[in-house]
């Protein structure tokens, strides 16, 4: 099994005016390709904040991020933006599509960033993505005229636009009904036996266990980790 994420010793605090708060004491963690890794843990504990350090929105203050062999704390910001861009799908609560752009732009958006498929490419690729999240025919529609749930598939869409080898998210089904939300963790297990790694925070216990593995965070430290099934 090929590790992906590497962390080695990753503290990170926030400092405001004299205060410094420490959020991740100490974290080292591997994850390997193709598990589906679900965060659970009280509101504040530094959830979010792990997951901004696996996408390189927010630097540690000490030790490593590791992720496909790059050295995550070497980058420089500009680098980091391409990296991100190539390498990792990124899926939020509150869907953030472009609201004046169809769903279909909305997929093509990040190939347009960091150019890795043709520009004639792209357009059939955004279709097949659409068609991958079961949203064949909604393409020419904007983000308001479809539901919740329809808007997270196409965010998921778009972050699969560049074929990242990691998709993180953070509560992606905090805003939506039961039962959509279990169709989203449907599909995030589809992506995972294509070969996808997963790193998904959620607050739900149920929707943590479909996962192949429940992360817990609590105080900035892992206080549990456990293997629920095979990775693929
Ligand atoms: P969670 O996602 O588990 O709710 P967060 O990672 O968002 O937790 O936050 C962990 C702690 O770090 C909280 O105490 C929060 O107030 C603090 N924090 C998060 N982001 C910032 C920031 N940009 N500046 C200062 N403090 C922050
Ligand atoms: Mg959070």
């Amino acid at each position: 099994m090929q590790n992906l994420i590497k962390l080695n010793h990753v503290y990170k605090s926030y400092t405001q005016g004299q205060l410094t708060t420490p959020v991740l004491q100490n974290i080292s963690l591997n994850i390997n390709t193709g598990e589906f890794v679900a965060i659970t843990g009280p509101s504040g504990n530094g959830k979010s904040t792990l997951l901004n350090l696996l996408t390189g929105i927010d630097r540690p203050c000490s030790g490593e991020i590791i992720i496909n062999e790059t050295a995550l704390q070497l980058l420089k910001e500009e680098e980091l933006s391409v990296w991100r861009g190539l390498n990792v799908g990124i899926v939020f609560q509150f869907f953030q599509l472009l609201p004046s752009l169809t769903l279909l732009q909305n997929i093509q958006l990040p190939m347009d960033f960091v150019n890795k498929y043709p520009k004639r490419e792209r357009l059939d690729r955004a279709h097949y993505l659409l068609d991958r999240v079961g949203l064949t025919k909604q393409g020419k529609q904007l983000p308001g005229q479809v539901s919740g749930g329809q808007q997270q598939r196409a965010a998921i869409a778009r972050a699969l636009a560049n074929d990242p080898a990691l998709l993180v998210a953070d509560e992606p089904t905090g805003n939506l009904d039961s039962s959509t939300a279990e169709n989203i963790y449907t599909l995030f297990t589809a992506l995972q036996q294509e070969g996808k790694t997963l790193v998904i925070v959620t607050h739900n216990e149920d929707l943590a266990k479909t996962a192949s593995r429940h992360i817990t965070l609590h105080d900035g430290h892992v206080s549990s980790d456990q293997c629920l099934s095979k990775p693929i």
